[in-house]
C-alpha cells in the first residue's frame, strides 16, 4: 500500500444501489456483471431487503425498500433509482467514529449498528463529503 492510501479507509467495501424491485434489478445485475447474487438479507432496522454480487474486493448492496416511509423509499420518491451511499472498510468502527466526530462530520447513528452481510455499520451525513451517504463498515467476527 502506498503512503498516500488512507490509513482509516482500507478499501471500498461496497457500494449501495436503491432499487424498486429485487425481483427486476437482481436478473439485470446478474447480467450486466456475469454472475450471481450470493446473498440476500433483510435488515429490520433499515426497512430494507439488500441483495449482494462480487466484484473484486468490492461488493455492489442493491436495496430495496420494505418500509413506505423507510430511507430508501424516502429516496426512491426523491431521487430515484441509482446510486445510495458508498461503504469504507474500516479496522476500529469505534475510534472512527470518534475520529470523524472530531473532525466535525456528522454521524448518524451513535453506536455501530447491525448492518447487513456481517458488518457493524455507521452512517454519515452526505453534507460532509459532498453530497454522498458515507457508511463506515467493520467486520462483526
Ligand atoms: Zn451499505
Amino acid at each position: 500500500m502506498s503512503d498516500s492510501a488512507s490509513p482509516y479507509f482500507k478499501k471500498i467495501e461496497h457500494i449501495g444501489i436503491a432499487v424498486r424491485s429485487l425481483e427486476e434489478a437482481i436478473p439485470r445485475y446478474e447480467r450486466l456483471m456475469g454472475s450471481r447474487v450470493y446473498k440476500r438479507e433483510v435488515v429490520e432496522s433499515e426497512g430494507v431487503e439488500t441483495a449482494f454480487l462480487q466484484c473484486g474486493p468490492n461488493k455492489i448492496e442493491l436495496l430495496e425498500s420494505r418500509r413506505a416511509d423507510g430511507p430508501i423509499a424516502l429516496f426512491l420518491e426523491k431521487r430515484g433509482e441509482g446510486m445510495h451511499h458508498i461503504a469504507y472498510a474500516v479496522e476500529d468502527i469505534r475510534s472512527e467514529m470518534q475520529r470523524l466526530n472530531q473532525e466535525g462530520f456528522q454521524l448518524l447513528n451513535n453506536e455501530p449498528k447491525a448492518g447487513a452481510d456481517g458488518k457493524w455499520v455507521c452512517f454519515l451525513h452526505p453534507r460532509g463529503a459532498s453530497g454522498v451517504l458515507t457508511e463506515l463498515c467493520q467486520d462483526r467476527d
